[in-house]
């Protein structure tokens, strides 16, 4: 399965590729500028990513804008919903609104942070990914 991690922080970033890379394969961007070029440049190879973690205080574009660019996209290129990426965001705000925010905008889970290998697991399983990782 092929995931992007996005995230600012270079430690952050850095772990939740420990904790993933043995089962899926990575690529990381470090802003949300970065996710929208990479997401793009995915679909257009047609290698397009099965999962992003998206952090969502980031510079440039945060990752709630991220998240709408990438929804976006897709129905300009009439993916159906049920089709797209799976959007999990990993983030430090647990505010009701900003979860609200950000199931409106169509992500598919919320972990708050810190990050545990257990949790980033339990999300892949609930959303039916389990069998397309190496485990
Ligand atoms: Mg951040």
């Amino acid at each position: 399965m092929r995931v992007l991690i996005v995230e600012d922080d270079f430690i952050g970033s850095r772990l939740m590729k420990k904790f993933l890379e043995a089962d899926c394969f990575c690529h990381l961007a470090f802003d949300g500028r970065e996710a929208i070029d990479a997401f793009e440049a995915a679909l257009k190879e047609g290698k397009p990513y099965d999962l992003l973690f998206l952090d969502i205080m980031m510079p440039e574009v945060n990752g709630i804008d991220v998240l709408k660019t990438v929804r976006t996209i897709e129905e300009q290129r009439g993916i159906p919903p049920d089709k797209g990426v799976k959007v999990i965001m990993t983030t430090a705000m647990n505010d009701a609104d900003v979860i609200m925010e950000s199931f409106n905008a169509r992500c598919d889970g919320y972990i708050v942070k810190p990050v545990r290998k257990e949790k980033l697991f339990e999300e892949i399983e609930s959303l039916g990914l389990l069998s397309q990782t190496n485990r």
